[in-house]
């Protein structure tokens, strides 16, 4: 085999265009609506909105930004308590510390990796009052969404989806991020649909959506003059953005099924392998394979930095799975809520185990055949 296009670069997740973004784009720019707004942030709010099922959506400049106007609609103030998966990226937290409120981790179950229902109820009789509840649909698996929301209604407490991962992915026939009170989405450069960076917050409450639109461009009072009552933020989507995010939003359902497709070749692939699994998918719903991850069994051979070397020594690039956020030194102090008392977490378990293969959806069947060799090359 030829050894440059042997060593060409896979990567883990890259941005996919098909040329519908640019004419969006060009018509910003045609009509010189270059600014955070105009008819591309209505129209992407629009159609994400009924691509989701939710009511109402605001299209921001991140999915942080999202997750930041969430907790802030949802009350949360200094010294508060938020519940938040440990298992997650940054992201999902950081907006919590934004707003000098107190992130408690709750570790994961074994069927999706997502936060643990059990888990949830043990924060609960140790903090009684939580402000907010933040589930994660991990890799794009959907949670334990029944059994969280039950516990959230019972507790009286706002539950948050932070659907970053599975815009797609569906949980009894209904999209990810529209069973919360509030959902937010992301369209970073590796997310399943990207404008390069954005997010939207959706939600079923107008007023609420409304609110986020006016803390994201400053909290203007309604008065000619600069009138502020209030603190607010410029985290509105740009106009140029929001028309890249048109044009991906029409190739979503193409870039679910060859992410699935991708998850799939994996499992068949590993089959026979008894060290490895793949990530859990929930059968409650159909997830958007966002990433496609293995574990490796304890005790064998392989370990997961083995697997993570022998990829990047091929030019190709893999990663670990979230580092838990509870073993995170900023969060070293902060409470952690876990089943396994004494022994190893659960979410720790599975960082420790655990990595995500490259699930571009541009690779070619001759790429993905070169992962699978490199890695089952190391098992068998
Ligand atoms: C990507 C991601 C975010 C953050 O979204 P940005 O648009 O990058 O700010 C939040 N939560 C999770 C779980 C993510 O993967």
């Amino acid at each position: 085999m030829n050894s440059i296009t042997e060593r060409k670069r896979i990567y883990l997740s890259s941005p996919t265009m098909h040329g519908k973004e640019q004419e969006f784009v060009k018509e910003a720019f045609d009509t010189n609506w270059v600014a955070p707004l105009g008819p591309n942030v209505n129209g992407f709010e629009k159609e994400l909105a009924e691509y989701t099922g939710a009511s109402y959506a605001a299209a921001l400049d991140s999915g942080t930004a999202a997750i930041h106007l969430a907790l802030k609609l949802a009350g949360v103030k200094e010294g508060d308590i938020v519940f938040v998966p440990t298992l997650t990226f940054s992201a999902t937290c950081n907006p919590v510390v934004y707003e000098k409120a107190v992130p408690v981790f709750i570790d994961s179950e074994a069927d999706t990796w997502n936060m643990s229902p059990e888990a949830l109820e043990r924060a609960f009789e140790k903090y009684p009052l939580p402000k907010a509840v933040i589930v994660v649909h991990l890799y794009g698996t959907p949670a334990k969404l029944d059994e969280i929301m039950d516990i959230c209604k019972k507790h009286g407490t706002t539950l948050i989806e932070d659907a970053a991962e599975s815009l797609s992915s569906t949980y009894k026939g209904k999209q990810t991020g529209t069973f919360g009170k509030f959902g937010i989405y992301s369209f970073n450069g590796n997310k399943i649909i990207t404008t390069s960076g954005g997010g939207m917050l959706v939600s079923e409450d107008e007023a609420l959506i409304q609110r986020a639109r006016f803390l994201s461009t400053q909290a203007r009072d309604p008065a000619r003059h600069y009138q502020h009552s209030q603190i607010g933020y410029n985290y509105r989507m740009s106009n140029i953005t929001a028309g890249i995010g048109r044009g991906q939003l029409l190739s979503l359902e193409e870039h679910k099924r060859l992410k699935k497709a991708i998850y799939e070749k994996y499992r068949e692939a590993f089959s026979d392998i008894g060290e490895i699994r793949m990530n859990p998918l929930n059968p409650e719903g159909d997830a958007n394979c966002w990433l496609s991850c293995m574990t490796i069994a304890e005790g064998g051979k392989v370990e997961k930095d083995m697997v993570l070397d022998a990829l990047e020594e091929e030019n190709i690039e893999a990663r670990p799975i979230w580092k838990p956020m509870h073993l995170q030194p900023v969060f070293a102090d902060r409470d952690f809520i876990t089943l396994c008392e004494g022994g190893k977490s659960l979410a720790e378990d599975i960082f420790n185990r655990g990595l995500c293969l490259p699930s571009d959806i541009k690779n070619t069947d001759e790429d993905m055949e070169r992962i699978i060799r490199i890695v089952r090359g190391l098992f068998v």
